[in-house]
């Protein structure tokens, strides 16, 4: 099956033969190289978004295959078996698909009167698919995915306010104290050494920074009048996991949260500049933060929404006004190289002293901050290649079962227009089904901003069809 890609736009199908008719792959066992025939040109791979074996599963279950067994092509270099591993997604791909040796293969086509390093070479050099059927071969594949549960948790201080009635208001300081460990999924180190990820700012320094302001809170308990509660949350890294639990739980429902804040990254403060996240998610954000950072100055960007890639968008979800501190991304994110010699030690502590005042400020206000939901500005959540259409669904990745839940739709995005709602379980999108985020963001991919799709979701057992217009980023 060559490389197992559909590229419509390049006059591309490995699903045709090379006289251009459809193969059926129903029942069958494809064999899939890896990579495409891009690939010998590294800085100009028009066919790189195809390459990813998700979309190549994706693919192959849409045609009902059996199942698939990937190799690395002879032309790809040496014989190496794919990893198959976590990739931060829990549902499962939906038909078998395992990584072989290409000897193996090699030696099954060369009984059959091919050559599998020919094929592949000519395949590359025309840009012209060359699939068929093995008559003279029977493969038997059995998959067993065993997921291993491993146990972790959140970490939760309390200290009760002096006001016997604002008591009852707590104010949520938080920073997730999870990282990378070993590289897990999403490490960004290259190279195969085993090498400790020690996340001095993701996020050493959030959770340094929630100590001490928890220490300075306990020195000064009879001056704040609400509660507050600190959470260094575990399991973030995997898809902010330990906050998706604490705002599930029965701890939660007995809390009246009145704000919460998060630090997540704030150790490398450059040039003075500070992003915070979530300020348009209370109207008290804007004159609070001005107020106070005119004793700090720094150079501060807001960003009004509420939904973001750490725990304070699990508490947005519950209708809580949120911000969330950031000193900005930089080449150490996510590799082993993040470590204290990069801290600016002096910016930390600013960004901490700041975060303490918000907390003060926020308890001297005499009612709780409202809430206000965010009408979105586009931009679909990160690093998902290129698709370009917006619909501004939030997953849920604490989700296990079939097809994708979300945990909310961006206020005024496409998803929100069509119905979609919080909990909705996303099972099919236009003709895909979707049992898992990659097939929707594959899924998402076939259509143009503007275009409508058909999107099928699971609401309360309940299946109901939704028309949403997709937008643009
Ligand atoms: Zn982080």
């Amino acid at each position: 099956m060559g490389y197992g890609i559909s590229a419509p736009e390049f006059n591309y199908d490995d699903y045709k033969d090379k006289n251009g008719n459809d193969i059926d792959i129903k029942g069958k066992i494809l064999v899939v190289m890896r990579y495409s025939p891009g690939e010998n040109d590294p800085h100009n791979n028009s066919f790189e978004k195809y390459e990813p074996s998700r979309y190549k599963t994706l693919a192959a279950r849409d045609g009902e295959a059996a199942g698939i067994i990937f190799i690395t092509g002879p032309q790809s270099g040496e014989d190496v078996l794919q990893k198959m591993r976590y990739d931060n997604v829990m549902q499962n791909a939906g038909l078998p698909v395992i990584s072989c040796k290409r000897e193996i293969i090699e030696n099954i086509f060369r009984d059959n009167g091919l050559d599998l390093s020919k094929i592949q070479s000519d395949i590359n050099e025309t840009k012209t698919s060359n699939s068929f059927v093995l008559n003279n071969a029977r493969a038997y594949i059995e998959t067993d995915v065993e997921p291993v549960d491993a146990k972790t948790n959140n970490v939760i201080g309390f200290i009760e306010g002096s006001d016997p009635v604002l008591k009852n208001e707590v104010i949520v300081i938080g920073a997730h104290k999870d990282h990378l460990g070993y590289g897990l999924y999403g490490s960004l180190a290259k190279g195969n050494d085993k090498q400790i990820h020690n996340g001095a700012d993701d996020n050493a320094s959030g959770t340094a920074g929630l100590l001490e302001i928890a220490q300075k809170i306990s020195a000064n308990k009879k001056k704040f009048s609400r509660s507050v509660l600190f959470i260094a949350f575990g399991a973030e890294e995997a898809g902010l996991l330990g906050s998706a639990y604490f705002v599930k739980s029965k701890l939660f429902e007995n809390y009246n949260i009145a704000a919460m804040l998060n630090m997540d990254m704030i150790g490398r403060l450059n040039d003075n500049k500070l992003i915070i996240y979530g300020t348009g998610t209370s109207s008290v954000w804007n004159n609070s933060l001005d107020k106070i950072n005119s004793s700090y100055n720094f150079n501060i960007t807001k960003n009004p929404e509420g939904f973001g890639p750490s725990d304070h968008s699990s508490f947005y979800t519950k209708n809580i006004p949120v911000l969330h501190f950031f000193s900005g991304t930089h080449a150490d994110y996510h590799s082993p190289s993040d470590d204290i010699e990069k801290i600016n030690l002096d910016g930390e502590v600013k960004i901490v002293d700041m975060v303490y005042d918000i907390a003060k400020d926020l308890d001297n206000m005499k009612s709780k901050p409202d809430f206000i939901k965010v009408v979105s500005q586009g931009n679909e959540n990160r690093s998902m290649g290129n698709v370009k259409v917006y619909v501004g669904t939030i997953p849920d990745y604490s989700y296990q079962g079939e097809g994708m839940k979300i945990t909310g739709a961006k206020e005024g995005s496409p998803a929100d227009k069509g119905g979609m709602i919080s909990e909705d379980i996303i099972i099919k999108f236009g003709n895909k089904d979707v049992k898992n985020i990659y097939d929707y963001m594959y899924a998402m991919g076939e259509f143009k901003p503007g275009e409508e799709a058909e999107v099928v979701v699971l609401r309360k057992n309940e299946k109901v069809t939704l028309k949403i217009v997709l937008g643009s980023r």
